[in-house]
């Protein structure tokens, strides 16, 4: 088997100043990659990222970022939509501003990046893309009505975005992690995440570097052949969707 010789790519992460946006920049780093992530908030970055700021929700915001990584690393080749949010609630109290902030952010907000990374990949005849989804986008879950819907509508995006453009040389595969050590677990109750590990079969939550293993992986030469896929990485608790 060849070796794997996909390094020193223009790598774009958005939401990658911490949580697993970050795990996954530092494992691209490491892999030799050029990489930038984007950012909201001020962030202290490890040496050798490029942070650009931006919102995914503004679209002259992704641009700006987007001219700068060009300046920098040369045209995106590995797109990794990660910026998310929750708003979580039970459907009866979710205001229609719950559900559009959440879309927007997470499902428009990929879109946008996408489109934009596209130009470049269409012109270089190859490219990564990969979105981060969740466990809840397939397998739902009581309060996330927002969420889930956002990431089961990265599935239609990533297929979609195959068969459009798969005969240039560019992959749109989904990654579904379950239950991650991150700023986003750690904001449910104590409670809620027993009642949560009790029903991942590895018995365990992930480290974000886990996720990033594989999403460096599927951005990879080694899985040229693989798009439109759904990968879970979630100890087995989504099984059989
Ligand atoms: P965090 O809450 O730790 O980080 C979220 C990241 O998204 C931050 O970098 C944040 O930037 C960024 N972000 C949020 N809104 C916007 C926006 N409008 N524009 C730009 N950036 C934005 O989340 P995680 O690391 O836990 O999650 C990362 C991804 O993985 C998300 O898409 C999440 O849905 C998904 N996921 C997480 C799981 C988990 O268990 N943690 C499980 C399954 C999926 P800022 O710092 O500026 O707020």
């Amino acid at each position: 088997m060849s070796e794997a010789v996909s390094t020193g790519r223009s790598v774009l992460i958005t939401g990658g100043n911490r949580g697993i946006g970050l795990a996954i920049a530092e494992s691209f780093l490491a892999n030799g990659d050029k990489v930038a992530v984007t950012y909201r908030s001020e962030s202290e970055l490890p040496e050798g990222i490029l942070g650009v700021r931006a919102d995914v929700t503004d679209e002259a915001s992704i641009d700006a970022a987007f001219k700068t990584v060009e300046e920098a690393h040369g045209p995106v080749e590995v797109l990794v939509a990660n910026a998310g949010i929750t708003k979580d609630t039970l459907l009866l109290r979710m205001s229609e501003d719950d559900f559009t902030s959440v879309l927007d952010t997470n499902l428009t907000g990929a879109f946008r990046v996408i489109k934009r990374a596209s130009k470049g990949m269409i012109r270089l005849r190859k490219g990564r893309v990969v979105l981060i989804s969740s466990v809840s986008g397939l397998y739902g879950a009581p309060g996330q009505i927002n969420y889930s819907a956002s990431k089961a509508g990265m599935v239609g995006i990533a297929r979609s975005l195959t068969r459009e453009l798969g005969s240039r040389g560019i992959t749109a595969n989904v990654v579904a992690p379950g239950f991650i050590n991150t700023d986003m677990t750690a904001e449910l109750p104590q409670d809620v995440q027993k009642t949560y590990l009790s029903s991942v079969p590895a018995g365990r939550f992930a480290e974000a570097s886990e996720v990033a293993n594989v999403v460096r992986w599927v951005a990879s030469d080694e899985a040229a052949y693989i798009s439109g896929a759904v990968i879970p990485v979630d100890g087995g608790l989504g099984m059989g969707h």
